[in-house]
C-alpha cells in the first residue's frame, strides 16, 4: 500500500508516544517505502513533533537514531516490563541506559512500568526494574513515561514512593480516581486512539476531567489506530481523529484542544 494520507488537521500535532522503529514500518512491510516514506510526509503536514519510545537497549538505540535523522523526532529510552531480561545484570543495564539518557534528543526515561496482561516476566522482577528506573529518573531529574497494563494499583503504590519524579501516563486506561491522583501530583495524562472506540465509554467520561493543562495525545503506533482506522496500521497523522474526539468530550473546538495538547507536550518534553 502506498502512503497517501491527506491530512485534514490545520493545527499542529504533537505525538507524545510512538514506535516508528517497529518492524511494521520497515520498507518491505504494509506501507510502501516504510517509515522513510511516512515520516517526511507527516512532517510536511500537521505533525510537528513525535516522541519515539524505546523499550530495551536495542530499540532505545533505534529511537535515538530516528531522532538524529529527523529534527521533529525526540526519544524516550527505558526498559519496558515485557522486555526485561531477568538474567541481565540490572546495574550494567542501568549504566548502558545512563549513556543513552545523556543524548541531547532523549527527553524522558521510558517506557517503563508494569504489564500484568501478558505477564511474561515475574511481577516481582517487573516491580524491581520499575523501582530501579524511577531511582535513576530521580537521580538525573528526568521525567518518566509509564506503561500500565492491568497493574494500576501496584503502579500507584510504587509511584507514591517517588513523589519528586514526574511523568506521563501513556495511553491512559485506568480509573478517574487514578487520573485525579496523578494530576494532583503534577503528572500528565496521555490519551491514544482508544478514546474513539465505541466500547470506551468509561474512558470517554474520564477524558474531560483531566485539566486542559495536563492532557496530551499520542498514537502508540503502529498500534491503537483510532476509528475509522481501527485495526489498521496507525501513524501520527491519524491523531486528528483522536484530537477531534477529545475536543468533543471537552466541549471545545478542535483548534483549542490541539493548542493545549501541543503546548503541554512541548513543556513536558522540554522542547
Ligand atoms: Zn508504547
Amino acid at each position: 500500500m502506498k502512503f497517501d494520507f491527506e491530512p485534514k488537521s490545520a493545527y499542529p500535532l504533537f505525538d507524545s508516544h510512538a514506535h516508528y522503529n517497529d518492524s511494521r514500518f520497515d520498507a518491505c512491510a504494509e506501507i510502501e517505502g516504510g517509515r522513510e516514506a511516512v515520516l517526511p510526509a507527516l512532517f510536511s503536514g500537521a505533525v510537528k513533533y513525535i516522541v519515539n519510545a524505546g523499550t530495551n537497549l536495542k530499540t532505545n538505540a533505534e529511537s535515538i537514531a530516528l531522532a538524529e535523522k529527523y529534527p521533529g523526532i525526540y526519544a524516550a529510552v527505558g526498559i519496558h516490563p515485557e522486555d526485561i531480561d531477568p538474567a541481565a545484570d540490572i546495574e550494567e543495564t542501568m549504566d548502558a541506559l545512563r549513556v543513552q539518557l545523556a543524548h541531547p534528543k532523549v527527553r524522558a526515561l521510558g517506557e517503563i512500568g508494569l504489564d500484568y496482561y501478558w505477564d511474561n516476566v515475574p511481577r516481582e522482577v517487573q516491580k524491581l526494574w520499575l523501582r530501579r528506573q524511577l531511582e535513576l529518573a530521580r537521580e538525573l531529574s528526568m521525567p518518566v513515561v509509564i506503561h500500565d497494563r492491568d497493574a494500576h494499583g501496584d503502579i500507584m503504590d510504587i509511584l507514591r514512593d517517588y513523589p519528586d519524579v514526574k511523568g506521563e501516563f501513556h495511553s491512559f486506561s485506568a480509573s478517574g480516581e487514578i487520573a485525579r491522583q496523578l494530576v494532583n501530583r503534577g503528572w500528565y495524562i496521555s490519551f491514544s486512539g482508544v478514546i474513539t472506540f465505541k466500547n470506551a465509554s468509561r474512558l470517554a467520561e474520564i477524558v474531560p476531567t483531566v485539566p486542559l493543562d495536563r492532557v496530551m495525545i499520542e498514537t502508540d503506533c503502529p498500534y491503537l489506530a483510532p476509528v475509522p482506522y481501527r485495526g489498521k496500521i496507525n501513524h501520527s497523522g491519524l491523531m486528528e481523529y483522536t484530537a477531534a474526539r477529545a475536543a468533543e468530550l471537552y466541549g471545545i473546538t478542535v483548534e483549542a484542544f490541539c493548542r493545549h495538547a501541543f503546548e503541554n507536550s512541548v513543556r513536558f518534553f522540554g522542547i
